[in-house]
Order: C-alpha cells, then structure tokens, then sequence
C-alpha cells in the first residue's frame, strides 16, 4: 500500500499516524493530497463546509520578564523604564473595550515577572472576573503559572489548587513555541524543559482546570523539532483522557527582537496545519491563526481547521511585526467567500471531548 492509501486508511480508523509517515507526508506529498487527508481527518469531529469563530482580546498586564526569549519583541526587564504592570482598573479598561466590540474571551498574557506570587494573579483575576461575569477568561499561561509556582515556593499542584480555589476555569498551554529541548536551550534556556512544561499541564488537568494546545513555527526549528512537539503532545493527550480542548497553531512574527530571520510562507503553514489535523487524531479543535496569518490563516479552513478567533488586540504579536484588522465582517467575508458557514460561538467548556 503506499503511503497517502496506508495514512486514509489510519486516518479513516482514526488511529494515530506513526512520525515517519506524517515525515514523508509533509515532505513529499502534494498541497492537494495534504489538504484532501487533512479534511477527511477533519471530518471525523467537524461538518466540512462550517467553522466557527469568537471573538477575543488578548490582554498583556505586564511586559516585564526575566526569561530573555531570543524571539521574543515583547519582554522588558525589570527596572527598564519601558516596563509596565497595568493595575485592575487598566485591566479592566481593555476588558470593556472587547465586550463593546461584541468580544466574548480574554486571554491574559504576561511575562516571567521575578515578585508576582500566584496568589497576586488569583486576587487580579478574581476582580476581574467580578466585574464582567458574562466574559470567559483564560487566565494565565502554562508557562506563566510555572514561573508563578517557582516564585510562590509552591508545586505545581499547590498552584492550580490556588487559583482553582479563587474562581480560576482555565490555564491554557500558551508558551509552548517548540516543545522540544534542544530548541529550548537555543532560544530559551531560561524558560522551562519540555518535561517540566508538560508536569505542569498535568497538574492543571488534574486539578479540573481547562488547558490547551499552542505551538508556533517559523523560528529555526527543524523539521524533526516540530515532530518532537506533535508526538510528544499527541502522547499527553492520550494520556490525560482528550482534555486539551484545543490546538493552536501560529507563526512566528520575526521583528524587533534577537533571533530575527524571515517570516514563513503562507502554504507552509497551510501544509503543517494539515499535518497537525492528520497527526492529532485525539484533538478534536484544530484552530487557525487570524492574529499572525490574518486573512491567509481562513484558508487553513480547508487544511483541517475548524475554528478561528478575530483578535482585537495582542501587544506579544503586534511588537514582532503583527498586525490586527478590526474590520471583522470582511475577515468573515472571506471565510464564506471560501465557501464555509461561519458561525460565532460560546466560549468552550472545560471538558470537551
Ligand atoms: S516569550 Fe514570554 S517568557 Fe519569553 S521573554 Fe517573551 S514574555 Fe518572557
């Protein structure tokens, strides 16, 4: 049998595809053969001709880190005169400016600030989540709430308690870039192993919070690096019954910062986005990057994704060269222009599987 019959065939039973298939895949197959198994793996959760969408702002309440990500265009060190720590009431200022624009989720995002103890953000995020109580919030990152935990002196476990304790509903798996260790101590030394990341997720399913899926390409990752990140979540997805509700893949936007380099062709997203909808036989929301890839990232539609978020405001992405259009009804022109139903939608719950 050759290789795009033996990958419907997986795919059609809906087991997993084995690394070296989904290699030879991505490296040899057609952009037609790529998107046609990529939709019959869609097909397995998702009515082809639909996608959904919300709308949502990522807030920054502080730009100050002391992780020093080479790719990173965001971060400031402390007592850098550019650095900023927004109190509740800027916070919220941004938060009602999404729900005027019809928004729905907030995702906050930080950095790797030395003096925030996790009981700092539970306080901040239980205000917030006071005064907007129709809003849904993803509350910090995975890679966040690690540094928190170590700052705090508490395990991970002690730390998802906390903010599970204070209201919290979801710690997403943003941070994640290339979950490969190698690529890490090239860029990130500072941040976190894979393991370590992937010992907190768990602690985060465990406790009942909601998590996610991220990864981001485009730096100078290799082929095999992205392999490493795919099989190595596909595995804790199996492992932690299908919890992560979803999985997001970005690019890399590669301006103002230390490692620098070109941005990625739009068809090698689009190719990769349908390797991670073949591969991730267990993820049933594959999303596509409007932030980083705007209009280009709704093609991905037809690679596998089924869902999308209109971004009203991401400073992380907007420093390193992105740029957010706000015209959300000609973004969704072109979905249907596409050819797809697009439907706004609630935020998730927690368990979706
Ligand atoms: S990517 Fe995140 S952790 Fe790394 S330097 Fe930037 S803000 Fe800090």
């Amino acid at each position: 049998m050759n290789l795009i019959a033996s990958i419907k065939e997986c795919i059609q039973a809906g087991h997993p595809v084995t690394v070296e298939q989904a290699k030879e895949l991505y490296e040899s197959a057609t952009d037609d053969e790529i998107q046609a198994l990529s939709l019959i793996a869609k097909a397995r959760f998702h009515k082809l001709d639909e996608a959904t969408y919300l709308i949502m702002s990522i807030v920054n309440y502080t730009n100050i880190c002391v992780a020093k990500c080479s790719y990173c265009s965001f971060y400031r060190l402390p007592h850098d005169k550019e650095g900023y720590l927004l109190s509740e009431d800027d916070v919220s200022r941004k938060v009602s400016e999404l729900k005027s624009l019809g928004g729905t989720l907030v995702g906050f995002n930080g950095g790797f600030h030395p003096k925030l103890r996790i009981e700092d953000y539970a306080k901040l995020f239980r205000g917030i989540r006071t005064r907007f109580p129709t809003l849904e919030f993803y509350e910090m990152t995975v890679a966040e709430f690690m540094f928190s935990c170590k700052v705090s002196r508490i395990t991970y476990a002690e730390g998802a308690r906390i903010l599970k304790d204070s209201g919290t509903k979801w710690v997403t798996g943003g941070g994640a870039e290339i979950l490969n260790d190698s690529f890490r101590k090239r860029h990130s030394p500072g941040k976190y192993s894979v393991k370590d990341y992937f010992d907190a997720q768990k602690e985060i399913l465990d406790c009942g919070l909601g998590s996610t899926a991220t990864m981001v390409i485009g730096f100078d990752e290799s082929i095999d690096e992205r392999f490493d990140h795919l099989n190595v979540l596909r595995d804790f997805q199996s492992m932690n019954h299908n919890n992560l509700a979803s999985f997001l893949c970005w690019t890399y936007k590669p301006y103002n910062n230390e490692l620098g380099g070109a941005e990625i062709p739009t068809i090698e997203y689009l190719r990769w986005l349908g390797i991670c909808r073949i591969f991730l036989h267990n993820f049933r929301n594959i999303r596509t990057s409007v932030l980083t890839k705007n209009t280009d990232a709704l093609i991905a539609l037809k690679y596998g994704a089924n869902d999308f978020d209109l971004p009203t405001e991401d400073e992380v992405t907007q420093k390193a060269g992105a740029s957010i259009s706000r015209e959300f009804d000609a973004i969704l022109k072109v979905a249907s222009d596409l050819g797809f139903k697009v439907r706004h939608r609630s935020p998730w719950p927690t368990r979706i599987q």
